[in-house]
């Protein structure tokens, strides 16, 4: 991901070599450099924008230690931000803490990676964190989704809550939880039925399920690979629904990694984990500091 963005520093902080200072003159093209290298790694224009007015705020006010030359100064100040957008050094836990069970909303467009993220979220609580859980498809409209849900969960060792095509969505959802908290569950994750482009019907009933079920996360899936669209669907998802989190996949992909700032400085909410692959054990927490120094290599 982003690795334009290390190329073209790298170039322009060489010819910033020499010079002494972070200037208003020796920063135009700098800035620009960044401007173009988000623009192509597809992140929305208007955090394009707001990203660079911000290096260059900090940049003109920035006192370049002895030891930095102004080109190496201006990466760090680059780098800073771009950790400080998608959210400071540390990953963004789930937070589990509530009278059990916890449950997990899921949310995001068909196709998006969705399913197989609840089987490998699944997985991941079960093995890492040594939760009891339960699993229930909401999307009641494909026989196929629940199938798929079922396999995943019977291939990470958990529990799927049985679910027919045509059923309640918002009743199947209530009895899950019920089922968890009579056995003893400490997460229940809920499946909800994606679209593939957003639509009033799709928001109005996940907002409804989110109404029914009340959760302690609200995950919103969003696949890396696509770009300006994972911006806009982020804003629909983010008006409709009080998110909590971020899963972002498909980041083994060669998408250019726009769509995790993006989304970020859209929703407001933290990306907490990215899916690198088809396998249930392809997530990953998200280090925002890892991937700002992979986009600046
Ligand atoms: P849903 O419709 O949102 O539930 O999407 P699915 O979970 O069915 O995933 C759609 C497709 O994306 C499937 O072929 C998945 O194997 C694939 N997929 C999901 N997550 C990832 C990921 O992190 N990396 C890759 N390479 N493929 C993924």
């Amino acid at each position: 991901m982003f690795d334009n963005l290390s190329g073209r520093l790298d170039s322009v902080a060489q010819r910033m070599r020499g010079q002494g200072r972070i200037t208003e003159d020796n920063i135009q093209e700098t800035v620009r450099e960044v401007r173009m290298a988000l623009l192509e790694a597809d992140v929305a224009l208007p955090v394009v924008r707001s990203f660079t007015d911000e290096v260059k705020k900090r940049a003109l006010g920035a006192e370049v230690a002895k030891s930095l030359t102004p080109g190496q100064a201006f990466i760090k100040i680059v780098q800073d931000e771009l950790v400080r957008v998608m959210g400071g050094e540390a990953a963004e836990p789930l937070n589990l803490s509530v009278q059990p069970p916890a449950t997990i909303l899921v949310a995001g467009l068909q196709g998006s990676g969705k399913t197989t993220s609840i089987g490998k979220l699944a997985r991941y609580l079960r093995e890492r964190e040594k939760k009891k859980v339960l699993v229930v498809s909401c999307d009641v409209y494909r026989p196929a989704a629940i199938e798929q849900l079922e396999t995943l969960a019977s291939q990470v060792g958990v529990e799927a809550y049985p679910v027919s095509s045509g059923d309640d969505p918002q009743r199947m959802a209530r009895k899950a939880i019920d089922h968890a908290r009579r056995h003893y569950f400490d997460v229940v994750l809920v499946d909800t039925a994606g679209r593939t482009t957003v639509d009033d019907a799709m928001m109005d009933e996940v907002k409804r399920l989110h109404r029914a079920v009340d959760p302690a996360e609200t995950l919103f899936v969003v696949d890396a690979m696509t770009g300006q669209d994972a911006a806009k669907t982020a804003q629909a998802f983010g008006e409709a629904l009080p998110l909590t989190g971020v899963v972002l996949t498909k980041a083994d992909g060669d998408a250019r990694g726009g769509a995790a700032l993006s989304v970020r400085q859209i929703t407001g909410a933290p990306i907490k984990f990215m899916g690198l692959g088809e396998k249930t054990d392809a997530l990953e927490p998200f280090h925002p500091d890892r991937i700002a120094s992979r986009i600046l290599g």
